[in-house]
C-alpha cells in the first residue's frame, strides 16, 4: 500500500507537479535525475528538466527530499573519483536563511557529505543584503560583488562546494575563490540543476 496516504491527500510530485504515488518523485521525475559531468562539477540535470526541484527545496516540508537529491550527488562524486577532505556550502543571505529556517544547499551538502563519510563544515559567510538572486536581472547577477563571500576560517586539501542551483555560474566561482583564498588545494562543485550546461565558464575557472 506504498503510497496511498500520497495519493489519498493529493500530493504532487516536486519534480513535475502530477499525483504522486510514491514518496518523495514520482517515477518519470527519478529517472530523469543521473549524476553528469563538467570539469570539477557534478549535477543532476539540466534546469529545463528538473527547475523545480530547486524550488520545492525551498520549503522545509522537503527536507527529505534534499537528503535524496544529495546522496544522488554524493554518488556523482564518487563517479568522479575525487579526493576530497570535506563538503560545505554556498551560504544563503542572513535573513533569507532566518525567514525560511534552513538553507536547502546545507541540507544537500549535509547529506551528501553523510553518504560520502566526509565531514561537512560551514566555511563560508555571506556578506551582503543583496536582493534574491531569483529577483535579480541576469546583468545584475553577473555584477555580483567580488567579496560577496567571505571564509569563516582556514581550510585544507580538496572541498566540495555544494548549491541548489548553477546559474550564470558567479555565486559558484566567487565562492570557490573565496575558498580557494582561503587556502584549499582544489574546490569541486555540486548543484542539483544547471542552467545552461554548454556555456558555463566553469571549465575556464
Ligand atoms: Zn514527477
Amino acid at each position: 500500500m506504498k503510497g496511498l496516504w500520497e495519493w489519498l491527500t493529493g500530493a504532487t510530485c516536486p519534480g513535475c507537479g502530477r499525483l504522486l504515488n510514491e514518496p518523495l518523485l514520482c517515477p518519470a521525475c527519478r529517472a530523469l535525475l543521473a549524476p553528469r559531468h563538467l570539469p570539477r562539477l557534478v549535477y543532476l540535470g539540466s534546469y529545463r528538466d528538473l527547475g523545480r526541484l530547486p524550488k520545492a527545496l525551498k520549503y522545509r516540508g522537503h527536507r527529505a527530499l534534499a537528503v535524496y537529491l544529495g546522496q544522488q550527488l554524493a554518488l556523482g562524486v564518487q563517479q568522479a573519483g575525487w579526493r576530497l577532505v570535506g563538503v560545505t556550502a554556498v551560504p544563503t543571505l542572513p535573513h533569507r536563511q532566518v525567514m525560511r529556517g534552513y538553507n536547502p544547499a546545507e541540507v544537500l551538502a549535509q547529506s551528501a557529505a553523510q553518504a560520502l563519510r566526509l565531514p561537512y563544515r560551514q566555511t563560508l559567510a555571506r556578506v551582503g543584503w543583496g536582493r534574491s538572486q531569483t529577483q535579480k536581472t541576469r546583468q545584475e547577477r553577473l555584477e555580483l560583488p567580488e567579496g560577496t563571500f567571505r571564509p569563516t576560517g582556514r581550510v585544507e586539501g580538496a572541498w566540495l562546494l555544494v548549491d541548489d542551483v548553477v546559474t550564470t555560474g558567479t555565486t559558484f566561482q566567487r565562492a570557490r575563490k573565496a575558498l580557494l583564498q582561503a587556502g584549499a588545494s582544489q574546490v569541486y562543485g555540486a548543484a542539483i540543476a544547471v542552467k545552461s550546461p554548454n556555456t558555463l565558464p566553469w571549465s575556464s575557472l
